[in-house]
């Protein structure tokens, strides 16, 4: 049983003059099993708070905590971060010259773990991820994001989820276009991996298409920096009939 807990978080970019707030007091809790959706409108600090949760340097954390089973994970380093159970697509370089997805993965597995993972397992354990993810196994020759697509690059991610089995997943949905085919496999990915138990799911879109494959247990509504409504699945519904146009009015009100 793990616990992410966010208290209060505060995040800037920028420097000196040019600084700005982005997250202004966010507070959310993902216990391990709980699938939680994050929604909110273009710019309102989704992806700053997937980044702020996996180290990138460009956040500065101006207050609050974020702590995993109530250890300090802001004074974490990215590595130390995925050794205890965090897994944040984004803590990976975009590219990765020279290195093929299958040496990628398993200096990633060995970083967790500590040790190297038992090779025939190993070999076996990714072939048959693959297959679930209907992944060509010429993939796993290729080098880590050179030349990948949309679809790939997602496959790619839940590939890396499954085989590294963390205790929370950060995922955060970019909306880049994927095609239903990649949203379909990609979303069975997640399900299989919820299926299995343990895993705490923080899934960040802004758009609902996705939760038509994951139900989410909790949706948390993400305006201009913070939290601003929460609730079951239903609201997921609400939010694709009525958008955030509500939620951004309110908050310009009391900003
Ligand atoms: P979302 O993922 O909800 O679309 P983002 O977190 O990407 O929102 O962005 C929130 C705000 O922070 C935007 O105004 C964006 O321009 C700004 N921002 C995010 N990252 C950076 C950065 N690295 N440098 C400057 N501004 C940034
Ligand atoms: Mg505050
Ligand atoms: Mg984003």
């Amino acid at each position: 049983m793990s616990v992410l807990e966010i208290r209060d978080l505060h995040v800037t970019v920028g420097e000196g003059d040019d600084a700005k707030e982005i997250l202004r007091g966010v507070d959310l809790t993902v216990r391990s099993g709980e699938t939680h959706a994050i929604m909110g409108p273009n710019g309102s600090g989704k992806s700053t708070l997937a980044y702020s949760i996996a180290g990138h340097p460009k956040y500065t954390i101006t207050g609050g905590t974020v702590t995993l089973d109530g250890e300090d994970v802001l004074a974490m380093s990215v590595d130390e971060r995925a050794r205890a159970g965090l897994f944040l697509a984004m803590q990976y370089p975009v590219e990765v010259p020279g290195v093929s997805v299958s040496n990628f993965l398993r200096t990633a597995a060995t970083a967790v773990k500590g040790e190297a993972p038992k090779l025939r397992t190993w070999v076996k354990d990714v072939k048959s991820e693959m297959d679930l993810l209907e992944m060509d196994p010429a993939f796993a020759e290729r080098n880590v994001n050179e030349g990948f697509s949309g679809g790939e690059k997602k496959r790619h991610e839940i590939l890396q989820m499954r085989l590294l089995k963390p205790r929370i997943a950060v995922l955060d949905e970019t909306d880049s276009g994927l095609d239903v085919d990649a949203l379909r496999v990609v979303s069975e990915g997640v399900n299989r991996t919820r299926e299995e138990g343990e895993v705490g799911v923080l899934l960040i879109t802004h758009y609902t298409r996705i939760l038509r494959y994951i139900t989410p247990d909790f949706v948390h509504v993400f305006v201009n920096g913070r939290v601003v409504d929460e609730g079951g699945k239903e609201l997921a519904d609400k939010l694709e009939n009525e958008g955030y146009a509500a939620y951004v009015k309110d908050s310009k009100e009391t900003a």
